[in-house]
């Protein structure tokens, strides 16, 4: 089977998992990123074992385990710090793998430093504008600077302000959902935790929202305190005022804490401006293609399907995108992508809708509108058998798939 080059645009988490993926495919990419360096936003985020699996099998999970602070359950309690229910996020004994709470820039570095030893291409600093022509030969492309890029098929991994899906798809825009995340991290000697009192933590109140509290690094030094917001839509000016202005944050992340236990008042009295993050929670409504009529261009990761945050998931779809999309790369050639990457995205639009309801079952938990009888609804009826999520058998998936 004639394998061919495949451009990559984004260097974020989906671009160079799917590099890495490709090259275990023994199919050659090329990786182009608009910015200069490798990307370093966003804090810790908790990897699930269907994504560590993946991690594992690209060869980097002992250095990513090695820099995270592995944990198998996040709790919840209520304002009274009663606790009330857990929720699975990795188990070594069932999944074979625990969730795990890492930097980004710790996962993007391992990726960085597995492709510079397998020799694959990242060019910086090199912004992909718009595609100028696709035939079976294969595809051709501008970037800003004016030069032109052609390929054998091109990858969108541009993440949710993706220019490759308008190629793609149309013009689409990405929804923002009303909501934002304000976190901040504190050293966790900061805070008198109760002997035994497990974390991650959502500490509840009926009408103050939630506070998730949760470990960083291998020893757990650092503890990072989360409140979601509801906020109108802002316009670039807006949203530029808002996320420069930290004490604002800090603000809203100390209202109301006399509601909840002492550790979230020691622990938001500890915040820094300087350790504020803000994510803005972005969702692409669903698409009915995520490749090109021709099958030569694709876009996965953020760029095809925003993942509702309170899933955990969005992350942890991305290792999921890149590591199939490979997979069946490797089992077909560049003439038969047109009929075989709809199947593809029907398979990985399933498990997307699946996670989608159990996103709005999360979201019902921790914010206030919702009220405490939406809430006793959903605690002990909702079945949170986590299996189907973080044990895939990827491999057998898209066999089942392909024999669509
Ligand atoms: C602040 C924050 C916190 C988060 N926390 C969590 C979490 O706790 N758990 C979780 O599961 N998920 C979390 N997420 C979501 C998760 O990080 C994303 O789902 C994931 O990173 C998406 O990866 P991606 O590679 O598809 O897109 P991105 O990470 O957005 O990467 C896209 C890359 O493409 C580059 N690019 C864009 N346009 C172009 C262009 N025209 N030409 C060349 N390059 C281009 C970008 O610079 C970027 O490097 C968080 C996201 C943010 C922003």
């Amino acid at each position: 089977m004639a394998h061919e080059n495949v451009a990559i645009i984004g260097a974020g988490l989906s671009g160079l998992t799917l590099a890495l993926s490709l090259h275990q495919q023994n199919i050659s990419s090329t990786v182009y990123e608009v910015r200069s360096a490798p990307i370093d936003i966003g804090g810790a985020i908790t990897v699930s074992p269907n994504a560590l699996q993946i991690i594992d099998k690209l060869g980097i999970y002992e250095n990513v385990l090695s820099e995270g602070y592995p944990c198998e359950a996040f709790h919840f309690r209520f304002q009274d710090d009663k606790p009330f229910d857990t929720y699975e996020i990795g188990s070594v004994s069932k999944y074979g793998y625990p969730g795990l709470r890492v930097y980004r820039k710790v996962l993007i570095k391992e990726l960085l430093a597995k492709c510079a030893e397998k020799n694959i291409q990242i060019i910086f600093g090199k912004k992909f504008n718009r595609i100028l022509s696709e035939s079976e030969a294969g595809v051709t492309w501008e970037f800003e600077d004016g030069t032109v890029g052609q390929a054998a098929s091109l990858v969108g991994a541009d993440g949710i302000h993706s220019l490759v899906r308008s190629y793609v798809h149309g013009d689409i825009e990405p929804k923002f959902m009303n909501v934002m995340a304000i976190g901040a991290t504190v050293p966790t000697s900061k805070v008198a935790l109760p002997k035994d009192y497990a974390l991650p933590v959502t500490i509840m109140s009926k009408t103050h929202g939630a506070y998730i509290l949760a470990p960083n690094f291998p020893d757990g030094s650092e503890l990072v305190i989360v409140k979601q917001r509801r906020i109108e839509e802002h316009d670039r000016e807006g949203w530029k005022h808002l996320l420069a202005d930290k004490e604002g944050s800090v603000e809203f992340l100390r209202q109301g804490t006399e509601d909840f236990p002492e550790i979230v008042r020691q622990a938001v009295s500890a915040i820094t401006p300087e350790s504020v993050s803000i994510w803005p929670f972005y969702q692409v409504p669903k698409m009915d293609k995520w490749t090109s009529k021709g099958g030569r261009v694709s876009m996965l990761g953020d760029a095809a399907h925003a993942i509702p945050p309170s899933s955990g998931q969005g992350a942890n779809q991305v290792f999921e995108d890149a590591y199939t999309y490979a997979l069946i790369r490797g089992q077909c050639d560049g003439d038969s992508l047109d009929s075989v990457l709809p199947k593809w995205q029907r398979g990985r639009q399933e498990r997307i809708d699946r996670l989608i309801t159990l996103a709005q079952q999360m979201n019902a938990r921790r914010l206030p509108e919702s009220g405490q009888n939406e809430l006793t609804e959903v605690i002990g009826t909702e079945d949170f058998n986590m299996e189907w999520l973080f044990k895939p058998d990827l491999e057998k998936m898209i066999q089942t798939w392909l024999a669509s």
